[in-house]
């Protein structure tokens, strides 16, 4: 239960709110006192560095504050209308001119305080001609150049302006901090580590700041409490799944993994042993393990599950790995068959495809533990399949599966330990938001040895060169990928665009085997198109985004990426990870459509590293972006900004674990839990948490 606060009181009772206030009020989603006080400014105005008007030259660029003393629309010889506004602070008066926009004539009044950025020029004397302006305040309100050198500015809505809500905020400003003492959920202590303010000083300093750093010093502190109980909640959610059930101590009996490591024709990169060894402690531990290991295509995720499996098997324990297609399984049955040659450790696959005679044989070995490592689908997690015992499961490509399926696979485990591996390298900030409930463990390094992947970037009016390549390389017996984007909008208009150029690739190719793959084709058409590409029965395959998801055809060099612009930075590295994966060079050209930002895709043709890419996602395109519509699962934060606010995040972590470690259900903190319900309520659900 929610404490009855004076905060909890209708808006309505605020000073200088009446009923009409009140409805205007709610339509900005301000109902209580409470919501009011919340009502932060979305950006300053800084007057700080205003210059004064006395002392303008002609040339300098600069932001000056002034009431306005005249004003009128002046036509010029040339049939141009000139807004005018002579200004003026105490140091002086200045002219100010807005040519082409005489229009506001009808929003700058007489006795208006301005605040203008722009430039001084010569002009029968010195003349500013704003870039832009703000009408901080109007005749008769208060002066406000007097009261501070930072102008909130506030959202507002149709018949509040900005400045009547910063007036009505700030009259009612004292008496709305002095109730928000007792609002403060963060443990003092919590506080201090993390260098936040309380609460009420951090909403003064967000609402009256007597400087940009006192207000984003205000923005940090609701900043961390956004973070922090969400990762208190994650905090729990981990030391559930962790403890909940007691797990398995696998010892250190190197039975397989020694003659398995022996057998490796290469050297472990630093990162796979440093990764090896966190799995390693994790799984050596009675706790269950609950771990995400991330890393790009080809930085050897696969060997280090196996690793991990082995470990399981040694102990007298089954491993099961699970990806999200059949192909998929069916790949890496072969893999790993072929890595563990001559080590006595059967590689078994359950898939949808087996017929009924063969799945109640497979099943047979899965139940009595004859099958060491189970690879397969979905189907996996499916009932009446029984293991023996289960010690590890491997999740591969876990952004295909969601939250809740993730963790009915956690559920399906028993007591065994989870690894979920992502081949889509996130910056760490969002891992921590995403992922918090898991241990996160990263691959930030490749093998040796690998060839770059030419990245090229090409205007449309270069297609036909582009496609004379593409023939080229399937003369030499290479294959290729044409991708088109699918815009989910109109996914239909995209489909016919890719159907269409289909159809005229293939009459400009008659002698080429081509195929197209599209995602409203029924799954068992896309697995017949995917197998023939794969089989090499097709030279060009011409597709939307559904090839994305970890298929391997070393034969394939080239990846042309139609209308590159519009895919996200990350999803371009996905694609372009489906070629270099042979021992022949292999190109990516992108597409340029001519519309959006060509500096993100030479940001991408620069490097290959997936990390740095997926930064500059984040920073390019900001964190809500970064999937695509379709899948982000981000809470939407007001406060705390993911691109810049790492550090605060992982002090948040570090706080929210060392407390649950002490008082995992939070019995003495009912604050917070209080805190988690209501402000992440079905996360909380989700993860039975709070
Ligand atoms: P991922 O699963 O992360 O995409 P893989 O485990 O499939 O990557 O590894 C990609 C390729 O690199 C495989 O052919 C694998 O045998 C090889 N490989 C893995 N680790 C190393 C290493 N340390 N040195 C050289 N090659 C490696
Ligand atoms: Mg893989």
């Amino acid at each position: 239960m929610p404490t009855y606060t004076d905060l909890d009181r209708p808006a309505q009772f605020l000073k200088g709110v009446g009923p009409k206030r009140a409805d205007l009020l709610a339509k900005l989603g301000l109902m209580t006192a409470r919501d009011v006080l919340f009502h932060v400014p979305h950006r300053y105005e800084d007057a700080s560095t205003v210059s004064k008007i006395g002392a303008l030259e002609p040339g300098m660029d600069c932001t000056i504050v002034g009431r306005v003393v005249s004003k009128g629309v002046l036509p010029t010889r040339r049939g141009l209308r000139i807004f005018q506004a002579v200004v003026r602070d105490s140091t002086g008066l200045i002219e100010c001119s807005w040519p082409g926009q005489p229009f506001l004539d009808r929003t700058i009044a007489r006795g208006d305080l301005l605040l203008l950025r722009g430039t001084v020029r010569f002009y029968h004397g010195r003349q500013f001609q704003p870039r832009e302006y703000t009408v901080l305040a109007r005749e008769k309100e208060e002066a406000a150049e007097e009261s501070g050198t930072i102008f909130p500015v506030y959202p507002a809505t149709e018949g509040l302006t900005h400045r009547q809500v910063r007036t009505l905020i700030a009259e009612n400003l004292d008496d709305l901090l002095r109730q928000a003492k007792d609002e403060d959920r963060l443990p003092r202590e919590i506080r201090e580590r993390a260098g936040v303010a309380p609460l009420a000083q951090a909403l003064e300093w967000l609402h009256r700041p007597a400087s940009l750093a006192e207000a984003e010093q205000g923005r940090r502190r609701l900043a961390f409490e956004e973070l922090f109980f969400l990762q208190l909640l994650y905090a729990q959610a981990h030391h559930r799944a962790s403890t909940e059930r007691p797990g398995i101590a696998f010892a250190r009996r190197d039975t397989l993994v020694k003659p398995f490591h022996k057998s490796l024709p290469f050297t472990l990169t630093t990162a796979q042993k440093r990764v090896l060894k966190e799995i390693g402690e994790d799984m050596s531990s009675p706790r269950r393990m609950n771990r995400l290991l991330q890393g790009d295509v080809g930085s050897g995720k696969t060997i280090v599950a196996l690793f991990a499996m082995l470990r399981a098997v040694e102990n007298g324990h089954q491993a099961a790995l699970m990806v999200p297609t059949e192909i998929l399984a069916e790949q890496h049955a072969r893999t790993l068959q072929k890595l563990l040659d001559g080590l006595p450790v059967g590689v078994t696959l359950l898939t949808g495809r087996l017929s009924t005679k063969q799945w109640k044989e497979v099943n047979y070995r899965i139940a009595s533990g004859d099958a060491d490592i189970v690879v397969g689908t979905h189907a996996l997690i499916q009932e009446g399949v029984q293991f023996h015992r289960l010690g590890l499961v491997v999740v591969d490509e876990q952004h295909r599966f969601g939250v809740k399926q993730r963790l009915a696979i956690q559920e399906m485990g028993q007591n065994a330990d989870t690894l979920v591996m992502s081949a889509t390298p996130i910056p760490r900030s969002l891992a921590l938001t995403l992922y918090g409930d898991l241990d996160i463990s990263v691959l930030d390094e490749r093998p040796p040895g690998r060839r770059p992947i030419k990245t090229a970037l090409r205007s449309e009016s270069s297609q036909p060169k582009v496609l004379k390549f593409v023939r080229e390389e399937v003369r030499k017996g290479r294959q290729a990928y044409i991708v088109y984007p699918l815009v989910e909008e109109s996914e239909k208009v995209e489909l016919k665009a890719a159907t269409a150029e289909f159809e005229q690739l293939s009459a400009l190719f008659p002698d080429l085997r081509m195929a197209i793959i599209h995602g409203q084709m029924p799954g068992e058409e896309k697995d017949r198109v995917m197998r023939a590409f794969a089989a090499g029965e097709v030279d060009v395959l011409v597709s939307t985004t559904v090839i994305e998801v970890g298929i391997d055809v070393p034969n394939a060099t080239v990846m042309v990426i139609e209308h590159a612009e519009r895919f996200g930075l990350s999803q371009l590295h996905q694609l372009r990870g489906r070629v270099g994966r042979g021992s022949e060079d292999s190109f990516c050209i992108l597409i340029f459509g001519g519309q959006g930002s060509l500096e993100r895709l030479k940001v991408f043709a620069a490097t290959e590293d997936g990390f740095a890419i997926a930064e500059a996602d984040l920073r390019l395109r900001g964190a809500g972006d970064l999937f695509g519509a379709r899948q982000s699962g981000l809470p939407a934060f007001r406060f705390a900004n993911l691109e810049s606010d790492l550090n605060l995040l992982s002090i948040a972590r570090g706080e929210a674990r060392a407390i649950v470690e002490r008082d995992p259900e939070l019995a003495n903190h009912p604050d917070l839990r209080e805190a988690i319900a209501t402000r992440y309520e079905e996360r909380a659900r989700l993860f039975r948490v709070g």
